[in-house]
Order: structure tokens, then C-alpha cells, then sequence
């Protein structure tokens, strides 16, 4: 897979960041608004106005630009102004939200262009799903745009699966379902299917915006993390990785979903003390972001279970920390939105930080929002699509 225009697309970034060819710097240019016609081009990328004449002329020839005239400026022709046709290529993301299926259609330019989204109720087995899947597809693939190239369909999923066998083995919200062949769902469609997980999408976009060794951790109805380093390497590791929410904790037994007992999660994800800590507020399957709504206000200072889970997660993080050891932590989820948690996993995380004098330099929240880490799942295909067209226009 072709990564080189990983880092491109988001507007923040310098254009040197990344290795590119001067075709491609001429079209991020564009795409970032840096410059507006040819003699921009030029003066910008320090090319010649001939060689930025060629580019141009194939980067419109596959239609990734337009040229058309602007306002007049003054007396004589009309300027030609270059943009960008961001509906290109596209690609489609299917991932799941609370207690539904969501399908989103991402342009170039980060955009949703189509949106869809089907409740699947708790005992949804394999057919039921795979229907959603399906009627979901069939409703967002009639709105691609008119010249529009789809480059791939894109399932970005939490729980256990295997990217490798296209397989969906586990997910708590659908405990019915079991090893659910996606790429089978899709059979009929010539699109490339590729398996990714939420917390590796999240991941990209933090990696994007500050390329370092990044630990993230989510804390919410499950518990898992996601790790990754410079130059957006994201570590897959095998087909459960990160799924620290099934570690053993010493002296529990409380039995998990997962068939084991005592695992950390069943002293701290939402899902086995959402209720008794925030009492009728929790209504299992709620949307985390609901759920960090109601946490955010409540005082959580006097409970044990909390108090019990903040020190499990500080040193549950400060484990996986000994073993990746992050330049920076970064967690997600509804709990890290109330205060006292906050403060008290940070105090907590910092008595373990320390070893042999070093630590991880930062600890943070995670802001990266659903609609951004969608984006992250359509990155690596958006990539290969825009990819394949620049190698056509040669
Ligand atoms: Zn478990």
C-alpha cells in the first residue's frame, strides 16, 4: 500500500512532511488552498512554470483537478482558478456506533458525503447483520457521485476479529454473533474490503497530528488499547490485540462475557459497573458519548467501585506502558470526562511512571471526534484509490 500521502490531506500539516513526488505536491497544494492557479504553483513549489503545466495537464486529464475562470481581476482574461475534485475517489466506511451500523461515504477532502446508519437489536445473530450490512450498502452505494471512483470498502470494528480471514469473531454488543464472514457479506461487489480497528483509526489521526510514539488507551464499555509510532506505523499484532479488558486481576472472579473470570474489565468498563455507579443514568448500549455526558457531572469521589476501577486502569496503563514504553499516553473514553477520575488516574499513572528515573513525557485526553476517526479508517484507502490514479496519469 502506497502511504506516502498519509500525512496530505489535513490542512495543518506542512507539505514537506512527506516524501512526495511534485505531481503529488502539486495537487496537495491545491487540495490544502495553498495556492489558488499555475503562477501560485510555480512560486510555491519552486517548479518550472512548464513542468507545472505538465502536472497539471494530467492531474485534470484523470480529473482530480478543474481549472475554471475566476472573477475577473481587473482588465484582460479572466484568471483560470485550480480546485480540487474532491469526489474523486471515495471510499466507504461501515462502523459500528452504540447499538448500530453506520456507513459514511469519505471524500478526499475529509468530508461525509452520505451517512446511513440501521439499529441492530441485542440478539442480531449472523443473518441479521449481515442483512444490515447489506441494505446499508445498497442505500449509500446509489448516492456515489457521478464520476466518482470507490476505492474500497472500509469495516472499522471494535471487539475480537482477524483482519487476515475477514472474520468478525466477537462482539459484546451482539453476543449472538459469532465469526461473521464480512468479506462473504460483500461477495458480490468487485470493491476491495478491508477489515480495520476504531481504536488503530483514532490512533492515525493523533499519529498525524503529532508523529511520535503514541500509547492510546480506550476506557469505556470495553477496555483496549492501540499503539503506534513515527512515520504512522500502527502495530497490528495478532487477531485480539490490545484487548487488555481480559487481563486477570489478582483476587477477582466475577465471571466475564469473554468465558474467563476476575478479568480487568469486570472491575472497570462500563458494562459491569456502569449501573452501580451511575445508578438509572446508565441504560446498557447507550452511546459513550451520552454516557460521558452523564459522568461528567456526577460526583464520583466517594465510590469505591470507581475509586477501585481508577486504580486498576492507572495500573493497567502503567503496565502496557512497560511494555511499548510511549513517548505518549493518550486516553479515550466517556470516564476521562469527569473531572475527579481524571485527576485521580493522572495522580495515580504518575506514582507508576517512573522507571529507572525515565518516563512517558506525556499524558493526555483523547479530542479526536467520531467524524475524524471515520476519516482515519478511510485514510489508507483513500491513499491506494488516489494512488492508482496518479500512476495512470503518467
Ligand atoms: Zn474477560
Amino acid at each position: 500500500m502506497n502511504n506516502k500521502l498519509s500525512a496530505g490531506f489535513l490542512s495543518h500539516l506542512p507539505i514537506t512532511r512527506a516524501v512526495l513526488n511534485d505531481k503529488e505536491r502539486v495537487l496537495l497544494a491545491v487540495l490544502k488552498g495553498q495556492v489558488k492557479n499555475r503562477s501560485e504553483a510555480t512560486k510555491l513549489l519552486s517548479i518550472r512554470s512548464t513542468t507545472i503545466s505538465d502536472y497539471v495537464a494530467e492531474l485534470l486529464a484523470v480529473r482530480l483537478l478543474t481549472e475554471e475562470p475566476s472573477e475577473r481581476a481587473g482588465r484582460g482574461r479572466p484568471a483560470l482558478a485550480l480546485g480540487v475534485n474532491a469526489n474523486r475517489v471515495v471510499t466507504i466506511v461501515f462502523q459500528v456506533i452504540s447499538q448500530s451500523v453506520h456507513t459514511f461515504m469519505v471524500n478526499l477532502s475529509a468530508q461525509i458525503i452520505a451517512h446511513e446508519k440501521i439499529e441492530a437489536a441485542p440478539d442480531s445473530d449472523n443473518a441479521a447483520l449481515e442483512a444490515i450490512f447489506l441494505k446499508l450498502y445498497n442505500t449509500v452505494i446509489v448516492q456515489l457521485p457521478s464520476g466518482a471512483k470507490l476505492a474500497g470498502i472500509v469495516c472499522s470494528l471494535a471487539g475480537v476479529f482477524d483482519r487476515t480471514t475477514y472474520r468478525w469473531i466477537h462482539s459484546s454488543r451482539w453476543p449472538r454473533m459469532n465469526n461473521l464472514d464480512i468479506r462473504n457479506i460483500f461477495r458480490n461487489e468487485k470493491y476491495n474490503i478491508s477489515l480495520s480497528r476504531t481504536l488503530d483509526n483514532e490512533l492515525l489521526m493523533h499519529l498525524i497530528q503529532q508523529d511520535e510514539s503514541t500509547l492510546l488507551l480506550h476506557w469505556g464499555y470495553g477496555v483496549g488499547f492501540a499503539f503506534g509510532q513515527s512515520g504512522d506505523k500502527i502495530v497490528e499484532g495478532g487477531y485480539a490485540f490490545g484487548e487488555i479488558g481480559h487481563w486477570h486481576i489478582p483476587g477477582q472472579d466475577v465471571p466475564c462475557h469473554c468465558g474467563q473470570k476476575g478479568c480487568l474489565e469486570t472491575v472497570a468498563a462500563l458494562w459491569s459497573i456502569g449501573h452501580s455507579i451511575l445508578g438509572n443514568d446508565f441504560q446498557a448500549g447507550d452511546d459513550e458519548e451520552n454516557i460521558a455526558t452523564a459522568l461528567a457531572t456526577k460526583d464520583l469521589s466517594a465510590s469505591p467501585v470507581m475509586q477501585q476501577a481508577v486504580n486498576q486502569m492507572a495500573t493497567a496503563a502503567s503496565n502496557v506502558c512497560r511494555v511499548f514504553f510511549p513517548k505518549k499516553l493518550v486516553i479515550s473514553g466517556p470516564f476521562m470526562k469527569n473531572a475527579w477520575v481524571w485527576q485521580a488516574f493522572c495522580k495515580n499513572f504518575e506514582q507508576q511512571n517512573s522507571f529507572f528515573g525515565q518516563k512517558t513525557q506525556q499524558l493526555t485526553m483523547s479530542h479526536i471526534s467520531r467524524d475524524l476517526a471515520v476519516y482515519g479508517a478511510a485514510i489508507p484507502v483513500l491513499e491506494q484509490g488516489l494512488a492508482e490514479l496518479l500512476s495512470d496519469a503518467t
